[in-house]
């Protein structure tokens, strides 16, 4: 295939539940990312900041998918660092959905609940495997799809990105057509809007912009019981490509989080 460019949008809000938003988000010409810093734990924020910052600082290699498990498990030593200089962000963790542009085909890194799809000839494809303990049992065949939706404890992350445990991330490549309509978002939208609404939205929307706006509408419409984050991209020819500047959203771009950090960590 012809090289190929990214249009690309990206959105985050809080919902109407939380009173901070804790996923982190990266859109540029050749990364797309959600991070969710889980909840359970204090400082989600911080490490699914710390997971978006070094996957945007990674340098480009010849080789894409080696260079995000490199970053995931940077990522990973970096949480372990943090824990070090200061012991109460033990047990903080993230999830982390990094997709990695060549111009022709996608690189994937993936660890916890958060989802990529692609919007490819009106179907909306998962792309992605959630890392939850419903997901494992859906896949050994003790759950039905519908007994997972309504299981009690159905978002438990059976993985994710987490001081003081290793990091396995599913790394696999993704050949992209023009046309192809991607969609990185955190359970705050996957786990309340239905998949033919979301496919619905990825079809209907005229731009990336508008996808992201829309989805977001929907998962507070919903409720908004959870932060929600999308990032929306089109695989489209460079000639029409427009001029983008990357995108950081949520805690990764919060000017307070590091200076109420910076506080912590200078408290006797
Ligand atoms: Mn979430």
């Amino acid at each position: 295939m012809a090289h190929h460019a990214l249009r690309f949008a990206a959105g985050t809000d809080v919902g109407q539940r939380r009173k901070v938003n804790e996923d982190s988000a990266f859109a540029g010409p050749r990364l797309l990312a959600v991070a969710d810093g889980m909840g359970g734990h204090p400082h989600g924020d911080v490490a699914s900041r710390t997971a978006i910052e070094v996957i945007v600082g990674l340098p480009l290699t010849d080789d894409p998918a080696a260079g995000l498990a490199a970053g995931v498990a940077e990522i990973a030593d970096r949480l372990d660092d943090l824990v070090r200089e200061d012991p109460e962000l033990a047990g903080m963790g993230t999830t982390l959905t990094a997709m990695a542009w060549d111009g022709v085909r996608f690189a994937v890194a993936h660890i916890g609940d958060s989802r990529a799809y692609v919007l490819r000839a009106g179907d909306l494809i998962q792309l992605t495997r959630d890392h939850t303990m419903v997901q494992s049992l859906v896949d050994g065949g003790q759950l039905t799809k519908e007994e997972a939706a309504r299981h009690p404890r159905g978002s438990a992350l059976i993985k994710a990105l987490q001081t003081g445990s290793s990091a396995e991330p599913d790394v696999f490549q993704q050949n992209a057509r023009p046309g192809d309509r991607y969609l990185l978002c955190s359970d705050g939208l996957s786990g309340f809007v239905a998949p033919e609404e979301i496919r619905e939205t990825m079809a209907r929307a005229a731009s990336p912009a508008d996808a992201v706006a829309r989805l977001i509408e929907l998962a507070n419409e919903a409720g908004g019981q959870d932060n929600i984050t999308c990032v929306v991209a089109d695989v489209i020819a460079p000639s029409i490509a427009p001029r983008q500047e990357p995108l950081t959203l949520g805690a990764a771009e919060d000017p307070g989080l590091l200076a109420r950090l910076g506080r912590r960590l200078r408290r006797p």
